[in-house]
Order: C-alpha cells, then structure tokens, then sequence
C-alpha cells in the first residue's frame, strides 16, 4: 500500500476521498459532510442525505465539517450544523474531520459534545495554538503547508507521534511529497512513518 491519504478530493486518489453533497458513494472508503460554504437554509434535508450516507460501511468518517470564518453562511446556522453532525459522528461512531478558519476556540468549546476522535485537516497554525488543541485531545492533518510555512514546521516537529496524519487535500500534489518532508522533519524513516500513521488510523476507528 501507498503512503495513506487522509484527506483529498480527488476519485483516483487511495486513501479518504471527500464525498461532495448528493455526489454517488464511491469503491473506496471516504467520508461525507457538509461543508460550512455548502449549508442551505434548508439544512434539514441535507442531514437526512447524510445519515443515510453515512452509514455505509466505506465511510470511514463525519466530514469535512466545521466553522468557517470567511463563507457567507451565518455562524449561527454554522453551529448548529456542525453539532447536528457531531452528534450524528457520536451516534455511529465514527472520527470527524473538521474544517476550520479563524474559529478554533468555538470549535475547542464544541468538542464537550463529540464522544469520538476529531481531526483537523490542512493544520496550518503555530505552536501555540497547535499545543492547546493537542492539549485538549485533538488529532491533526497536516497538508501542503508543511512543505514552506516554516512556524508549521516547527509544531510539527514536536507534535506527539500518536496525534497526526498527512493529506493532500485539493492540491495536485503527490502525497509522497508530503511524507518525504514529514520524515525529514521528524528525522524519521518513511517505514516508520506509515506504521506511525496505521496505527493513528486504528486509534481513531479507521480500519484500513
Ligand atoms: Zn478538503
């Protein structure tokens, strides 16, 4: 097996493809959420496409799902979608992936709710916030950003090895790229790094 995906968007990928709203469940494993810039008024009717979705044993987790600073949806609908999914992620027992811009500590209030792992995709934050979070029982995904942003880097580097995983998310980027610079930052051999990411997966109810 390749070096596990945990995030991406695209179908040809291995690893956890990001099912779109009413999209065909696909082959492979994936999870399935609704996005805060995808929230219809009418949200009701997107949860029921959900749980249905949801139930399928290849969805592997709730998500993306979150907060999002930057979209037009007000926030307020934005909670209450977010929680409804939370306790759908509670009720099947399964990981959530979570989107976040600009709303860390609302979501770090909201996980009193979540009785299963969380996970926040595309990290790209410094030490600070990274450590609170990691404090608090969050697992991270760590994206493109860790090639450059060298304040990522440097919470990487210190992140616990039993906290994260790796992603491409919507970048045309290979995953090894992503891994080769994992385990040069961790000064670890790309063996150990997917056994270290296998076992992550087995913590949070990912079998694979
Ligand atoms: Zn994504």
């Amino acid at each position: 097996m390749g070096h596990f995906n945990f995030h991406h968007h695209f179908l040809a990928k291995t690893g956890i493809y990001n099912l779109n709203f009413k999209e065909n469940i696909p082959d492979s494993i994936f999870s399935a959420g609704i996005h805060p810039k995808d929230i219809l008024p009418d949200f009701k009717s997107q949860l029921l496409w959900l749980k249905k979705i949801a139930e399928n044993k290849n969805c592997v987790a709730i998500g993306e799902c979150g907060l999002d600073s930057l979209v037009e949806i007000n926030l307020d609908l934005q909670k209450e979608a977010f929680l409804k999914q939370i306790y759908l992620a509670n009720e099947l027992q399964k990981p959530v992936i979570i989107h976040c811009v600009r709303q860390f500590q609302e979501v770090l209030r909201m996980k009193q709710f979540a009785d299963i792992p969380m996970v926040f995709h595309g990290f790209n934050k410094k030490s600070t916030l990274g450590n609170q979070l990691s404090e608090k029982g969050f697992y991270f995904s760590f994206g493109r950003s860790l090639l450059q942003n060298v304040d990522l880097q440097l919470f990487f580097k210190y992140v616990p090895l039993e906290k994260f995983f790796l992603e491409t998310d919507a970048a045309e980027i290979d995953i090894d790229i992503i891994y080769q610079k994992a385990a040069e930052i961790k000064d670890l051999k790309i063996e150990d790094l997917n056994e270290i990411i296998d076992k992550n997966l087995q913590t949070i109810g990912i079998n694979i």
